[in-house]
């Protein structure tokens, strides 16, 4: 997500959030972006590839979709991820050599 009260004109690192974990972009990088503005940090994306999907009716933070098949869910920011988006964003990090990430 988008820091609340933030400017669209000039965004920085700060104003990009986590929605799973909500920390910032300089503290918790590398960061994947879905739609609208909604993040997920490699440490929240990492968590998601190690926990089992559980059967649920949710939107997904990074689609915006309403689903009824397999989230991954973040209990304290009521965030919740689908199957797909974790598929993507993980395959996003791993073809970016920059960012380190492993899952
Ligand atoms: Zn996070
Ligand atoms: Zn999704």
């Amino acid at each position: 997500m988008h820091r609340p009260g933030c400017d669209p004109d000039s965004m920085t690192a700060e104003d990009f959030l986590c929605d799973f974990c909500g920390r910032d972009w300089t503290h918790a990088a590398p960061f994947v972006e879905g739609h609208h503005g909604a993040c997920i940090c490699g440490e929240c994306l990492r968590a998601a590839c190690a926990e089992t999907a559980s059967e649920s009716a949710f939107t997904c933070n990074l689609c915006l979709e309403p689903r009824t098949d397999l989230a991954f869910m973040q209990p304290i920011r009521k965030a919740s991820l689908c199957v797909r988006c974790r598929n993507q964003s993980a395959r996003t990090l791993e073809r970016d050599p920059e960012s380190g990430w492993k899952r």
